[in-house]
């Protein structure tokens, strides 16, 4: 494939979502025409259709990938920092579990929709690119990079031919389903068994925090869990994660009344910070999760970036981070790289193995939110691997740790390290050892930590 000229019109983004907007930002950055074509309206003009509020947790590899793009100063005001988890009992009592040992090692909450208006408002200050609202992607052709579209109103059109198309069009991708379509991928989704519905919690009487604002508050109940972040606005967005069928389940929750039931006697404390509890759980929708397995994510011209290519269940609070670090290295690629189709391929090449790292951490890291925070064995694992990190900085970092602070550690090299550190912790356990011991320093030179 020929060079791609610069200045021309050589990349069509599909998708405006927090993905795409940064892409176009960081090839705009680089000299490159950007268009973007978005289904929604502009959120700007405050007619966009009202998404789900999703709240997320934000960490090293998303703001890094901000600062890339020159625009974390511009979100900054939306970001609220959480230094731990603080844990609820059925009393609403609990201890609030540093996520690290510096003052620097914290994650910050941002409203997703609020995020995502910033990046536009960055992206329409750029002439290099062009944002088309309105405008739902249902076909394309991957050989010349047509895009095909249809209006709010029905009305169908085609974008010209695009050197590079780059779907960033979310989990339900429609540019994904119509290449699978033409038989040139293939793609699963893994479902969870779990769903999720959110509950917003009011700022408190008189305008204050109605709860500890600078953590991570979650209620783990073994099986199912809640959870909240914080907003700018001193509310808190809550999050039910609960089995989708059975006694219980959603299934079960029938009505708010059986909801209302089932709060009092799991999650008493918060049932009290929500004055319209019944109005919320029965008008909130009940959210799908699950895990894309999506092969190849090239062909030809297209290639699909973040959800759209990898989309994972969310209790790692990665997958944005995930996709934006897509960005920052696809945009580095097609700098480097004068064929794009090159540039995306090696850009699989290299992707792969961190996205199914942090697909399979997201899975793992459930169980230890909803579930192991709880069990007795838990304190003391996580002390014992704070002293580890203590005692051998930069040789021993817990595996939560390296995925959330550490964007220099790749999701892939964050995962091995952590499986062979977690044996070391097993030995340590079962002997007795601490970390100052003769033990540990054996057991980490033989495991090359
Ligand atoms: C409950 C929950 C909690 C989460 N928590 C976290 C967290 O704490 N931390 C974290 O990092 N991630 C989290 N995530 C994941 C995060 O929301 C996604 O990874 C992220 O939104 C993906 O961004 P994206 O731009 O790829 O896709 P999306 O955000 O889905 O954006 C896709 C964009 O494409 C547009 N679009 C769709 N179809 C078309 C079409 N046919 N034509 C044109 N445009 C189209 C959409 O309107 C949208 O603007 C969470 C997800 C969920 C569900």
């Amino acid at each position: 494939m020929s060079a791609t000229p610069r200045g021309a019109t050589a990349v069509t983004i599909v998708g405006a979502g927090p993905v795409g907007t940064l892409l176009a930002l960081l090839l705009a950055a680089g000299g490159r025409h950007v268009r973007v074509l978005e289904r929604r309206a502009d959120p700007r003009s405050g007619a966009a259709e009202r998404g789900r509020s999703i709240n997320l947790a934000l960490a090293a590899r998303g703001l890094a990938a901000l600062a890339r793009a020159g625009v974390l100063e511009r979100v900054q005001p939306e970001l609220v920092a959480m230094r731990g988890r603080q844990l609820h009992d059925r009393d609403g009592r609990g201890p609030l579990l540093p996520y690290g040992l510096r003052p620097e090692e914290v994650i910050y909450a941002v409203d997703r929709a609020r995020l995502n208006t910033a990046l536009i408002e960055a992206a329409a200050a750029v002439p290099l690119i062009e944002l088309q609202f309105g405008r739902r992607a249902i076909d394309v052709d991957p050989a010349t990079g047509r895009v095909s579209w249809q209006d709010a109103a029905g009305n169908a059109g085609a974008n010209e031919s695009s050197d590079t198309v780059i779907g960033a069009d979310g989990a339900g991708s429609a540019l994904r389903n119509a290449l699978q379509n033409r038989g040139a991928l293939q793609a699963t989704e893994d479902p969870l068994a779990h769903d999720y519905k959110e509950l917003h919690i009011p700022p408190a009487a008189g305008g204050g925090w109605p709860l500890e604002p600078h953590a991570l508050h979650i209620w783990p109940r073994g099986g199912y869990m809640l959870i909240a972040l914080p907003n700018p606005d001193r509310s808190f967005t809550a999050t039910l994660f609960l089995p989708s069928l059975g006694a219980g389940g959603f299934e079960a929750l029938t009505d708010s009344t059986a909801a209302r039931a089932f709060f009092a006697r799991e999650f008493p404390d918060a049932l009290a910070l929500i004055p319209d509890f019944d109005v919320q759980f029965a008008a909130h929708p009940q959210g799908k999760l699950g895990t894309l397995y999506c092969w190849p994510w090239q062909v030809q011209r297209v290639l699909l970036v973040g959800d759209a290519a990898h989309a994972i269940v969310p209790f790692h609070g990665q997958g944005l981070n995930c996709g934006f670090e897509d960005c920052v290295l696809l945009a580095e690629l097609l700098e480097r790289e004068s064929d794009c189709q090159a540039a995306c391929a090696q850009f699989e090449h290299l992707r792969r193995p961190n996205t199914d790292a942090i697909a399979a951490m997201a899975i793992e890291n459930y169980q230890e939110m909803r579930d192991t925070v709880l069990a007795p064995g838990f304190a003391a694992r996580r002390q014992l691997a704070l002293d580890l990190e203590q005692r051998y900085p930069g040789r021993f970092i817990p595996r939560y740790s390296m995925v959330m602070f550490h964007a220099e550690i790749p999701y892939a090299e964050a995962q091995r390290r952590g499986a062979l550190q977690s044996g070391v912790i097993d030995a340590l356990l079962a002997s007795g050892a601490g970390a100052d011991s003769a033990l540990a320093a054996r057991l980490l030179d033989e495991s090359a930590l």
